[in-house]
């Protein structure tokens, strides 16, 4: 009697771990999650990129670029969905072998002895086989990094390639014009909302504010690309921190290296509209946009006196991305 439990108690016991093949979605990429609890950002990587290219002791995560081995990046619902059917399956084979002791003990009762026993078990009796977890919904950005050709997927934007970690000054530079570009298209619609929702006064103060961090963003995104095509170019100059935050110590540092610079790349009205930019970004940063002397002569803007505080406009940061576009165009070439 209950032969059949026990010997499946037993099996039970030796099993280390339960294995669940993961299906992937109909682009053939599968579901990953960074294991840092600060960011938990949500990729996919494809299915035989992942098997072939990836490391087993080292994957990064595209969002914070977060290492570890390629066993820590199922995401929660991967882990959830596991537990779920590891339970199920250990409670079916349990169930199944008491059905089946059941069925035996049942079977050998003799009719003819002069009292009889039955029993009877009343768990559910089903299928003990694990179902493969399915992926979740496609994801529209696809990247495949330019050094490894590893292919993975996320929504929005992502810095670190999830294979080898590298961090492309292009996909950066496109992730930044991405987000100028719809802070600044979408201003309509996050300014209806608002103030639908919460008014018109934080309604006009928060879509200003996307603006002018639009302008800010425009500043920050010219920086970091000059930069890093400035030392990929090793050309043994020092480059001191933040050096192409400054207009004119950037445009130096070009002319030094390559002979050109900023005004051979746009026109003289553009290069003052960027100045004019650079140092508009430069007050918000630092006097919440409060013209001091320093603007005046630096900016070369006589449109304002100190005390004034700057206006910036979408149009602006419209303007300045369109400039900034110019000369990374030429930078990239
Ligand atoms: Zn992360
Ligand atoms: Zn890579």
């Amino acid at each position: 009697m209950f032969e059949k439990i026990l010997q499946e108690l037993q099996e039970l016991e030796g099993v280390k771990h339960f294995s669940i093949p993961i299906h992937p979605d109909k682009d053939g990429y599968i579901d990953k999650e960074c294991p840092d609890e600060k960011c938990m950002f949500q990729f996919k990587v494809h299915d035989e990129d992942w098997s072939a290219l990836f490391d087993n002791e080292k994957v990064f995560c595209p969002m914070c670029r977060h290492e570890a081995n390629s066993k820590s990046w199922f995401t929660t619902e991967q882990k959830n969905q596991g537990q779920r059917k590891i339970r199920r399956h250990i409670i079916a084979r349990i169930n199944n072998a008491l059905h089946e002791d059941t069925a035996n003990f049942n079977a050998e009762q003799q009719d003819h002895s002069f009292f009889k026993m039955s029993l009877r078990f009343t768990g559910s009796h089903g299928p003990d086989y694990i179902l493969p977890l399915l992926s979740k919904e496609e994801m529209e950005l696809k990247i495949q990094c330019q050094k490894c050709n590893a292919r993975y997927a996320v929504i929005g934007s992502a810095f670190f390639c999830p294979c080898c970690g590298h961090n492309s000054i292009e996909e950066t530079f496109a992730n930044a014009i991405k987000k100028i570009e719809s802070k600044i298209n979408n201003l309509n619609i996050v300014k209806e909302a608002l103030v639908k929702s919460v008014g018109k006064d934080a309604a006009e103060i928060t879509c200003r504010s996307l603006i002018e961090t639009g302008l800010n963003d425009c500043v920050v995104a010219f920086q970091r690309y000059n930069e890093a095509a400035f030392l990929k170019r090793e050309t043994g100059i020092k480059v001191r921190r933040n050096a192409f935050q400054n207009l004119e110590a950037g445009a130096a540092l070009w002319l030094q290296a390559i002979d050109k610079t900023y005004s051979d790349w746009v026109t003289s009205s553009e290069l003052h509209d960027l100045r004019v930019f650079f140092q508009k970004r430069h007050l918000l940063a630092h006097t919440e946009g409060i013209v001091d002397s320093k603007y005046v002569v630096d900016s070369r803007d006589s449109s304002y006196k100190a005390g004034q505080r700057i206006v910036v406009k979408s149009d602006d940061v419209i303007h300045c991305l369109k400039i900034v576009k110019k000369i990374i165009a030429v930078l990239r070439n």
